[in-house]
């Protein structure tokens, strides 16, 4: 079985030939921590969870790390003084590091509510200052970087002069970047527009700063990436990944710093998730076209006739491929919620199964097996994967019916590979238990008693029920509506 990568450096699908046999070494750029991470963040994150969890099972030992980028990435007009940290601490009034401390916990809480395995390491930027600084001096020792009033860029100019291609990723040449480049960053300490900071100086106002050889200043956002890739996955490494925005300029810069820093390039295969819409637009919190995770699965939204467990949520994202679009709607999360039920009901039959080794079976079961791993090695296909699941619930549902037969010993080996396909590898939870209508009806109960006692202002009672759920995993939401709850 051979695994199939689509790598965005060549631009096509490549047999993947780990640097180290059965090892793998991945980095993906994880989140800016100065607000909430809102779904089309979670859906980049998900893709890479599944590729994850799908290397594990192919047999691999992966080392995966992602990044918390919690220090100097800059707005988009590049301007020091929009530091999205610095601003986000004087809108809500807080410590910088409380600033970071708050969205990164909850950011663990999203993934970890739609079933995301943790990295292995989970580096900070803030934790590497010493590493971003030897490497912003190496590149000025060997000539890729100048230090202009307190900052430090990296000269593209130079890179290319000595046969390097600054581009080679997102396919740009550099005359038309010269051309199309109204960077307001850096005027008139840049040689060129295109020159990117290693290093920049802190303004008076800028409260995040480090002492370092130019004077105070914070670590440019593409340099972070470099450092602790490499501290911990070597100077070429297996698999980089990260949303497809981040294809130019932010890994166009890792690559030209990877090879000015080592001479080599510092990534085999460079994967990139594509983009969630919501309404045909890419979500994103500057256009306003987003929606936070917990307004999904809590229902408090506009966009959604109703609520969807994560589990749904993640189900629907794995229909399409990582690398093609998807547009999320209420349609779409309402088909996604049946073809669910139909698969966990299908389990749930085949535990019921009686076996007859007399009968041949019309299903060949390592026909079928052959075809998920072929979906699951031609770049991690998990929307043809889960076409061939739905081929083994339409068996499942035969069998149910007596239109066909299974023998014992293809009886187990479909419950077990089926199981890992939908639980290890999808990363799919079994919700059933979870929503069974006892459970439901305790709860309105609950919610009901804990009413009574806010209308007769026994506050002490209503807390201590609410934290009591809480404490076992269930959230109360107070809402428009009424109260709902939120199984963690
Ligand atoms: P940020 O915190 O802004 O660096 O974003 C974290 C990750 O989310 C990056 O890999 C982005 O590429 C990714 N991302 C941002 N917007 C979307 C979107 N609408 N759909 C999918 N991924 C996104
Ligand atoms: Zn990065």
């Amino acid at each position: 079985m051979q695994l199939k990568i689509y790598n965005s450096l060549t631009a096509e699908k490549e047999i993947f030939k780990p640097i180290l046999e059965g090892n793998v070494g991945m980095y993906v750029c994880g989140p800016t921590v100065y607000s909430n991470v809102h779904l089309g963040n979670v859906r980049t994150f998900l893709s890479f969870d599944f590729i994850y969890r799908s290397l594990i099972h192919l047999g691999y030992k992966v080392r995966y790390v992602r990044n918390i980028t919690d220090a100097g990435h800059l707005t988009d007009d590049g301007d020091v003084n929009n530091d999205r940290f610095v601003k986000q601490t004087r809108l809500e009034k807080l410590e910088p590091m409380e600033i970071v401390q708050k969205y990164t916990v909850d950011f663990h809480k999203v993934l970890d509510m739609f079933n995301l395995l943790p990295p292995n390491i989970e580096p900070t930027a803030t934790g590497h200052i010493v590493e971003q600084i030897k490497l912003t001096q190496k590149l000025i020792e060997t000539g890729f970087a100048y230090e202009s009033n307190g900052s430090v860029y990296f000269d593209v100019l130079e890179y290319n002069a000595r046969g390097l291609n600054y581009g080679e990723l997102s396919k740009r040449n550099i005359e038309e970047l010269f051309a199309n480049t109204r960077d307001l960053d850096g005027q008139g300490e840049k040689k060129n527009p295109q020159d990117f900071a290693l290093w920049k100086k802190a303004s008076p106002a800028h409260i995040m700063r480090w002492n370092s050889p130019w004077g105070e200043g914070f670590p440019g956002w593409h340099l972070e990436c470099t450092a602790m890739s490499t501290k911990y996955l070597g100077e070429t490494f297996d698999i980089h990944g990260g949303g497809m925005d981040l294809k130019f300029p932010h890994h166009e810069c890792e690559i030209a710093q990877g090879k000015a820093c080592n001479g080599a390039s510092p990534v085999n295969y460079w994967m990139h998730a594509n983009m969630l819409t919501m309404n045909s637009q890419r979500m994103s919190k500057s256009t306003g076209n987003y929606i936070l995770p917990m307004q999904l699965v809590s229902g408090e939204n506009d966009f959604f006739e109703k609520s969807f467990h994560p589990t749904i949520v993640r189900f629907c994202f794995l229909q399409a491929h990582y690398r093609s679009v998807l547009d999320i709607s209420n349609d779409a999360m309402l088909a996604s919620e049946k073809g669910f039920s139909r698969l966990m009901e299908a389990l749930k039959i085949l535990n019921s199964i009686t076996p007859n080794d007399e009968k041949q079976s019309g299903f060949s079961l390592e026909d079928w097996k052959t075809k998920c791993y072929d979906a699951l090695t031609d770049d991690f296909n998990s929307p043809v994967l889960i076409a061939h699941l739905f081929e083994a619930v339409k068996f499942i549902f035969a069998l149910k019916d007596d239109k066909e037969t299974i023998s014992t010993k293809d009886l187990e080996d479909l419950k077990s590979t089926l199981n890992a396909f939908v639980f290890d590898v999808l990363g799919l939870q079994n919700i059933e238990e979870n929503n069974n209508e006892k459970l439901d009806q305790t709860l309105q109960v609950l919610i009901e008693l804990r009413n009574q006692a806010r209308k007769s202002k026994n506050f002490d009672l209503s807390d201590q029920i609410r934290d009591k759920l809480l404490a076992e995993g269930i959230e109360l939401k107070d809402g428009r509506e009424g109260t709902t709850y939120v199984l963690n």
